[in-house]
């Protein structure tokens, strides 16, 4: 097919992503793999270790990428389709080792070297210097500095854990997909949400491919999946099919043909081995390399002190749910399988109000124009929606513009509605193109908005849950950090090469203002009358974000701590088993000794199969500077002109230069001090 033909091979505006059919795919992403493995090979040939030289012509490697595989996997999570799947797995595997084949490249890797030791370091700024900087340490935790022979034993080591993780999660998987248990009798559905009736009787009719099932007659089918099985343990009246349940949920992959425990053994021996082939004393000291937490130590520092702040009140919120328990008429004492029940009825008590009952009050445009206006007042930035024509991929997207007096920085697509079957769930921000100078001119970033409201229905607005609305500020906080920068580079640009444990920091400062009265109000108004949200629900809304939050802090600790003890000072190839690890962690986090049955380390799998090793504790240290920043805000006392000086220089400091800047110093730039977790402690009442 001609190039000209191919919308995938276009290298200019936006994507055109009314064009784009499957059949595209193989040809564009053929014709670019082999433009870019012809470049590497002449980069490498010819290497000439200075900015121009080796950096820039690597840079420019990434735009092919943009137009011809960045929107295929966009299109994947938002218009999935068999054919384009099928399209996009023919590709993946040569995506992938083109990918591998630039990040594991000797040359390059010396070419760096070079350029670190050169005569121009000290010419380049210090976005250029923390471009060549963080490509170093990737191609060095890659394992490219080793001498050969061990290099083959790091690449060994490399590829059984990437195969080890893949069983572990589909070990998880299956094991999960394995249980269930059917209740036929209507009685013991007493108190269940309707979603969860609706929800078990069509996964009945779907499992055994009958009509057989209706939601008012039953049967019910129960399994461990999240969806079914939390609203279960909170609703559920029976209290030995919860037992049960939770019992079935925490012994998951724990035995038989679908055991995790050797993997787990295997997996944390050879990331042992893995670290010290690199000459680090652990895996944990390794993964910390690439993050902004300091060291291991300064991780611990920061569990000690919001387990030593949580652990009281988490007694006195046990007391809570055990007195509630006991007058509504539970004799047996409590487990762990009654607590969620009883919180929830406590919740109940406390608040009474319900998700439903919220809804009415934040019209999906309300909520948006309040947030929009935030960024406004925060940031000076606005946002408008374009008549300009923008090439969608769904009529229901709208295309908006974001402006700083007059000036254009960015654009971003709202993909708002959900699409089942075709659009993934939840809410996620993503990067349709980079910031980056071409031909001599700044183009702007372009990013993708994208949640799961319900559709409107006629003249009603879609209507967000509350929980619905912090997502999309959370999500919005990255798209502003990607959108804001002024950074050209693109390894650098907006959340581009941001550690790890500092992604979060920007979307969560964002979700707090959910919490900030007056944001709250401006986001807000029932959509037939546009009556405000009543007082009393502002103030039980305000509550909630404190509701048992000793009781959740401990929860993640005991996550935190666990994956961080089995990384560092843990002996994988010792008598202890990780088990016993998690069950002394597990005996100080929680008010009931640990079930006999928790086998939770066995379908672990963020630490296990995912990205999370040695890294659980980065959702903590994000909501500690992002509690921190917040702090900031909250002293001004909304007094306008305080709260514009320091919207304005937060934008300067984390929002404009993205990644290009160590997070530790941005921050430290911004708060004048180290982080602490006081702010943290007192937003949630622990302190
Ligand atoms: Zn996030």
């Amino acid at each position: 097919m001609a190039s000209a033909q191919n919308p995938l091979l276009a290298r200019t505006g936006i994507p055109k992503f009314d064009e784009i059919k499957p059949h595209h795919i193989g040809p564009a992403v053929t014709q670019v793999l082999q433009e870019a493995n012809n470049g590497l090979t002449q980069i490498e040939s010819n290497l000439s270790p200075t900015w121009e030289g080796l950096i820039r012509p690597l840079e420019e490697m990434g735009i092919p990428f943009e137009y011809a595989w960045g929107p295929v996997q966009h299109l994947l999570s938002v218009n999935n389709t068999n054919e384009l799947r099928a399209e996009h797995e023919k590709m993946l595997p040569q995506v992938i080792e083109f990918g591998l084949r630039m990040g594991q490249s000797k040359p390059i890797y010396e070419g760096l070297l070079a350029m670190r030791d050169g005569p121009e370091w000290d010419s380049l700024n210090e976005s250029q210097r923390r471009v060549i900087n963080l490509k170093i340490r990737d191609a060095k935790l890659a394992g490219v500095g080793l001498p050969q022979d061990k290099r083959e034993e790091f690449n060994r080591i490399t590829t059984k854990l990437s195969k080890l993780a893949t069983d572990f999660s589909n070990n998880v998987l299956d094991s999960t997909k394995a249980y269930e248990f059917i209740i036929k009798s209507k009685a013991e559905t007493e108190g269940w949400p309707i979603n969860l009736v609706q929800l078990s009787s069509q996964s009945y009719n779907h499992e055994k491919k009958t009509d057989e099932s209706s939601p008012e007659t039953g049967p019910w089918r129960i399994t461990l999946e999240a969806p079914m099985l939390i609203p279960f343990l909170r609703h559920s009246k029976v209290r030995h099919q919860r037992e049960k349940l939770l019992k079935a949920y925490v012994s998951r992959a724990d035995s038989g043909d679908l055991d995790n425990k050797p993997l787990i053994r295997e997996i944390l021996q050879l990331r042992s081995e893995k670290a010290k082939l690199l000459g680090y004393e652990s895996f944990a000291e390794m993964s910390l390399e690439a993050k902004m937490a300091p060291d291991v130590e300064a991780v611990q520092r920061m569990f000690h002190e919001l387990f030593e702040a949580s652990k009281p009140k988490s007694l006195v919120e046990f007391k809570e749910i055990e007195e509630i328990a006991e007058n509504m008429g539970q004799k047996e004492s409590l487990k762990h399988w009654d607590t969620a029940f009883w919180s929830e009825r406590l919740k109940e008590e406390r608040f009474r109000f319900t998700d439903d009952q919220l809804r009415p009050y934040f019209p999906f445009p309300k909520v948006l124009e309040g947030m929009f206006r935030l960024a406004e007042s925060l940031f000076g930035v606005e946002i408008k929606e374009t008549e300009e024509t923008a090439p969608k991929w769904h009529p229901d997207v709208i295309y908006y513009k974001v402006y700083d007096k007059g000036q254009e920085l960015a654009s971003f697509y709202l993909d708002a509605y959900s699409r089942p079957g075709t659009k993934r769930g939840g809410a996620w921000m993503g990067v349709c193109l980079d910031r980056r100078i071409i031909d001599g001119k700044a183009r702007l970033p372009v990013t993708y908005l994208n949640a799961n409201a319900t559709p409107p229905i006629g003249d009603r607005p879609s209507l967000l849950s509350f929980n619905e609305v912090t997502t999309l500020f959370h999500e919005f906080g990255h798209g502003l950090q990607a959108m804001l920068t002024t950074v050209d580079y693109s390894d650098v640009t907006g959340i581009n090469g941001v550690e790890w444990d500092a992604v979060e920091v920007v979307s969560q400062f964002l979700e707090l203002w959910c919490y900030h009265e007056p944001t709250l109000r401006t986001i807000s108004g029932h959509w037939e009358t546009g009556e405000p949200l009543p007082d009393e629900l502002v103030r039980n809304l305000l509550e909630t974000k404190i509701f048992r939050a000793a009781t959740a802090m401990l929860r993640q600790l005991e996550f935190g701590m666990t994956d961080m003890e089995l990384h560092s000072v843990f002996n994988p190839f010792g008598d202890e088993t990780p088990f016993q690890v998690h069950e002394r962690i597990s005996r100080q986090t929680n008010v009931l000794p640990p079930m006999e049955e928790d086998h939770f380390l066995c379908a672990f799998g963020h630490i296990f199969a995912g990205g999370y090793a040695a890294g659980y504790y980065s959702y903590k240290w994000a909501e500690v500077l992002s509690a921190d920043l917040y702090s900031v805000f909250q002293e001004a006392n909304d007094r306008e002109d305080e709260v514009k000086r320091l919207g304005q220089r937060f934008r300067e400091t984390f929002l404009e230069p993205g990644g290009s800047v160590e997070p530790m110093k941005l921050f430290k730039d911004f708060m004048g001090r180290e982080p602490s977790t006081e702010a943290l402690l007192k937003q949630n009442n622990l302190i």
